[in-house]
């Protein structure tokens, strides 16, 4: 048990099928992660008339022998119009690699590019809830804008009201990168494993710089450093570049502006 809910771990792929079968015959609300042989690869068409079918884009991928399991069209985050460009997700093979090499679709012509992943987890598009695809989910649905049960295309708030998260009751879309429930802003990106090596790479720099100068320390300090002297350090590491600056941008906006005094003053205590 995990909170409210229950976990459960699978040894087969047998197993996962059956279950994933028996959720979705008892529309039971439980979400699955995707099996590695399911993994797919993402990529967005552009050229294409917003008002195209998803269904005649599969269609005439298969007739160029790629099988495409999934197409949808692709919508603003900000306004949530469907804009011209359609997201087609594919199983991993060689033969659907060749989309790459694809210039026109239901004789239109077409570029095709790799997906710009979004930073941070996954989120589903059906229940708002993180680290699984819509796909794989029977949960109840939640909207992206406000705390009603429904899909988001179903939803009836206009622009000019303000969206409100099923996930933090905030004014923002649930997808909302600064959103503090997003796991993103809840625990920094980078493993504790690696912060405490370059703690102690850092640590014994400063010990190695010490004896060479021989002069004491300002401050011996073996606490971890503040967020907001860790943003302009440039990354010792690639990947979680944007990660990090997108949680302590995060945690700078989380801390009050100003701290206002905690105790009285003394006048005011007397009498
Ligand atoms: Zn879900
Ligand atoms: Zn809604
Ligand atoms: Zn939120």
């Amino acid at each position: 048990m995990v909170g409210k809910s229950l976990r459960v771990y699978l040894e087969t792929t047998a197993t996962y099928k059956k279950i994933r079968n028996y959720l979705d015959d008892n529309k039971m609300q439980a979400f699955t992660y995707q099996l590695k042989e399911d993994k797919e690869f993402n990529v967005v068409l552009h050229g294409m008339p917003a008002d195209m079918s998803p269904q005649e884009i599969m269609d005439d991928l298969l007739v160029l022998g790629i099988s495409p399991s999934y197409c949808h069209i692709m919508t603003n985050r900000k306004t949530h119009l469907p804009m011209p460009l359609f997201l087609v997700s594919l199983p991993s093979n060689e033969d659907n690699r060749n989309i790459y090499n694809i210039s026109e679709v239901c004789s239109v012509k077409v570029t095709v590019e790799v997906l710009n992943k979004k930073p941070g987890p996954a989120q589903c598009y059906h229940c708002q809830g993180f680290f699984h695809n819509s796909r794989y989910c029977s949960k109840n649905p939640r909207c992206l804008k406000c705390l009603k049960p429904h899909m988001t295309m179903d939803c009836k708030k206009t622009l000019s009201e303000d969206p409100t998260c099923c996930n933090c009751q905030g004014k923002h879309p649930a997808n909302f990168l600064g959103c503090l429930n997003n796991p993103l802003n809840k625990s920094p990106p980078v493993d504790r494993k690696k912060v405490q090596e370059e703690r102690l790479a850092e640590r014994k720099e400063m010990l190695a710089k010490l004896r060479k100068n021989s002069s004491p320390p300002e401050k011996p300090n073996s606490a971890p450093p503040k967020p907001t002297s860790v943003a302009p350090k440039p990354p010792t590491t690639t990947a979680p570049k944007s990660h990090s600056l997108l949680y302590s941008k995060a945690l700078a906006d989380s801390l009050p502006k100003k701290t206002k005094p905690l105790v009285k003053p003394p006048e005011e205590q007397k009498d």
